[in-house]
């Protein structure tokens, strides 16, 4: 296996800095330097960008976007105990790794990136739905980022990629493929972790497009599949009853049937029933 940098391998960082996982936190470390630079590959070219990695940890994918030839890496890690071994990454890319200490919730990263940003984390499980809804629904478009390329437990990977028609079909979904191309780059055993997690796990590469795929109000949109698929199960007539009076006369107009469920439908649908509420409740 060819050396990726002249650091010590991963397993020699995490003993010298005792490094051992913590669950609260989260924390299932990819040790392999190869496969961190294959992630690292996966974000796209690089050289001309900065990049935001959450929850760096001992620093394997922090290294791989670093040999990968990122401009800027900004880590931001909960962990103290990390910050010593990280700030040894930093020392060997003089210049190039800033490093903050905190909680990714309540950090406002931008102050330390130039655009253009790409985001790259193995995330930890505990916030990676929050972050990545956050990252989805700015209040503009296009977002801060180019580019989000994150790894998640495959179930939710396959919540962001599904389509209509499947069980995994939902708001994610919507959400993410109103705005963003998605794709699963990756698939990962959890062999591939230390410790290993029980799931399998699956890096998923979103792009952002320069406009939203479909026109809609993202605020409408946002509330019409909350309500469609807080009640999956049942038709959009009755689901969507408390959006508006008129729902069945709106859905028929955006070419929907009224005894249809919200997995069937797809996000042109879904954006043409939004627009056709913003106007019905701008004339009542
Ligand atoms: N990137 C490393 C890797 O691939 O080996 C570690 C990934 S581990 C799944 C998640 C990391 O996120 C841990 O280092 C953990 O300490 C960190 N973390 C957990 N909660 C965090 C938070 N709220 N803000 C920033 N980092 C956090």
């Amino acid at each position: 296996m060819s050396a990726i940098d002249s650091l010590p391998p991963l397993r020699e960082v995490i003993a010298r800095h005792d490094l051992r996982a913590r669950k609260q936190l989260g924390q299932n470390f990819l040790l392999d330097l190869n496969l961190t630079a294959r992630i690292a590959r996966a974000a796209g070219d690089l050289t001309g960008s900065d990049v935001l990695e959450i929850g760096p940890g001992p620093g394997g994918l922090t290294r791989g976007l670093l040999a990968e030839g990122a401009r800027h890496v900004l880590a931001i890690e909960k962990d103290a105990r990390a910050i010593p071994a990280l700030q040894e990454i930093a020392d060997a890319y003089p210049g190039r790794l800033t490093i903050i200490q905190g909680d990714a919730l309540q950090v406002d990263p931008l102050a330390h990136l130039t655009p253009p940003i790409r985001i790259a984390a193995n995330l930890p499980y505990n916030i990676g739905t929050e972050l990545l809804v956050r990252w989805l629904t700015p209040a503009d478009w296009p977002p801060f980022w180019q580019s989000l390329t994150l790894m998640f437990q495959k179930e939710v990977a396959q919540r962001i990629v599904a389509r209509p028609g499947s069980k995994a079909y939902g708001r994610l979904a919507l959400l993410a493929q109103w705005r963003c191309d998605a794709q699963i780059v990756l698939t990962l055993p959890p062999q591939a972790f230390v410790p290993a997690p029980k799931v399998e796990s699956a890096v998923v590469q979103l792009t952002a497009l320069p406009a939203p795929r479909y026109p809609a109000d993202a605020r409408v949109l946002s509330e019409l599949t909350a309500a469609a698929f807080n009640q999956r199960r049942k038709m959009l007539r009755a689901s969507l009853r408390s959006v508006h009076p008129e729902i069945e006369a709106l859905l028929v107009a955006s070419g929907i049937a009224p005894t249809a469920r919200a997995e069937e439908v797809g996000l042109d649908r879904f954006c043409a029933l939004a627009r056709a509420l913003a106007a019905a409740r701008q004339v009542a």
